[in-house]
């Protein structure tokens, strides 16, 4: 199967291949005949699975066709909303790519910045917008923007913008839509909330469901390493040490720690930056940028933050904290294994986050093989020994306490000494 199979024009699959595609991955196969056929979609799929060329092929093509009809000044006919400004950037440059035969015009919008550079781009006219809610909202509340004539409308990673609390502006932009246009709804769970935001959006759409576990499986070599919260950093300092790849992503749950990582790494001789909330959004592109021509090799973020950022050629995800919800960990470990690399997703899993594993496991439906053999897998036994679990004072005299923890000593040695968790 290739492109021109499923009916793409001459233009647009010239440009695909020379981005190096040369076959539809499972969600553009699927999306792409549907798309190119009117018909709304509702797609549960995550970023990494070619989810963007899936619409932005069919948009692109449609908007080309009907180039001719359009007289005078460009006006906004698609509009892609996408929850973050890494992730509006990447999708206005795939669609940089994919249309850059045909002439269509696209430009992005996202907060953060000052909009003099964004609204003097709009006022020149485009004919794609892809835009964040906040600034959406903000630019056609100052009549920058208009939505009357939008006839191609997608609202990108669904979940992520109920999670990051955008549902009462996503409402505000669905209000200002015209009711005959094509729709195209993209997450990756779809959990009721989900669904019901999908339904006020869509007509009557055909569905296509990429699993994450698919992505997840096949494509991503993962490993799980145990070792004490206090000797994570020393873990990853040894990981580079002895294993030096190009490209590592390191995920930290906080915005802090994400900070003190890169320090760490700095003060071992790893050059390393890290994109968060708290960060400029220049520095963020900066970042970003050194990292995908080679300047920095290792990248620490913060979940958010790395929401769909593309890198080609990522070769290791490290999760130096393991998520506490199950699917932010496929999110994760689908920045590496895009399309049709290989990668490896390393984790980093301490004591307290022993269930949040468990978790991960039941849903990608695998045991995560674990490395048993490296400098830091202390004995968490001889760990406690030491260290008394917060709240507990050891009892000289082996009272209640000493015996609590025995019990739970107890309890961990049952635990790691089963090769699998
Ligand atoms: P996306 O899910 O759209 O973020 O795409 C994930 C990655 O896969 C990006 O790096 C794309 O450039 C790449 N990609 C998308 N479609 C294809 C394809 N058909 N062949 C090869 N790579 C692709």
């Amino acid at each position: 199967m290739n492109f021109k199979n499923l009916g793409v024009i001459e233009p647009i699959w010239r440009a695909l291949l020379a981005e190096g595609y040369k076959e539809p991955t499972p969600i553009q196969e699927q999306s792409i005949p549907i798309l190119l056929n009117h018909k709304d979609l509702l797609g549960c799929a995550q970023t990494g699975t070619g989810k963007t060329a899936a619409f932005a092929v069919p948009i692109l093509q449609h908007l080309y066709l009907d180039k001719h009809r359009i007289k005078g000044h460009r006006k906004i006919r698609a509009l892609i909303v996408t929850p973050t400004r890494e992730l509006a950037i990447q999708i206005a440059e795939s669609f940089h790519a994919y249309g850059k035969y045909t002439g269509i015009k696209n430009t992005v919008i996202f907060g953060g910045v000052k909009q003099g550079a964004q609204t003097n781009e709009l006022r020149k006219g485009v004919d794609i917008l892809i835009a964040t809610p906040g600034r959406l909202l903000d630019l056609m509340n100052q009549g920058f923007i208009n939505l009357r004539d939008i006839e191609y409308f997608v609202l990108d990673e669904a979940d992520r913008m109920l999670d990051m609390g955008f549902i009462h502006d996503i409402k505000k932009i669905i209000a200002k839509l015209p009711e005959k246009r094509q729709s195209l709804f993209f997450s990756a769970t779809m959990p009721p909330d989900i669904v019901n935001l999908s339904r006020k959006i869509l007509g009557n759409p055909e569905k296509v469901t990429v699993r994450p576990e698919q992505t997840t499986a096949e494509k991503v070599e993962q490993a799980v390493y145990f070792v004490h919260k206090k000797n994570k950093a020393k873990l990853l300092i040894h990981l580079f040490e002895s294993n030096p790849v190009d490209s590592t992503l390191v995920f930290s749950r906080t915005k802090h720690g994400a900070d003190k990582i890169v320090k760490l790494l700095g003060k071992a001789g790893i050059n390393a930056a890290a994109i968060h909330g708290n960060k400029s959004q220049g520095a963020r592109q900066k970042a970003l940028g050194d990292f995908k021509n080679g300047d920095i090799g290792v990248l620490i973020a913060t979940d958010i933050a790395a929401r769909g950022i593309d890198i080609d050629q990522l070769s290791q995800v490290i999760n130096y904290d393991i998520p506490n919800i199950p699917e932010t960990y496929v999110h994760r470990i689908g920045r590496t294994g895009r399309a049709k690399a290989s990668g490896i997703a390393r984790s980093f899993c301490d004591l307290e986050e022993r269930a949040y594993l468990k978790d991960i496991q039941k849903l990608i439906n695998q045991e995560i093989p674990i490395v048993g053999d490296h400098p830091f897998l202390k004995d968490p036994v001889s760990e406690l020994g030491k260290q008394p679990p917060s709240g507990q004072k050891r009892s000289a005299s082996g009272g209640q306490t000493n015996q609590a923890n025995k019990n739970e000593r107890n309890k961990h040695r049952k635990y790691y000494s089963r090769r699998k968790v």
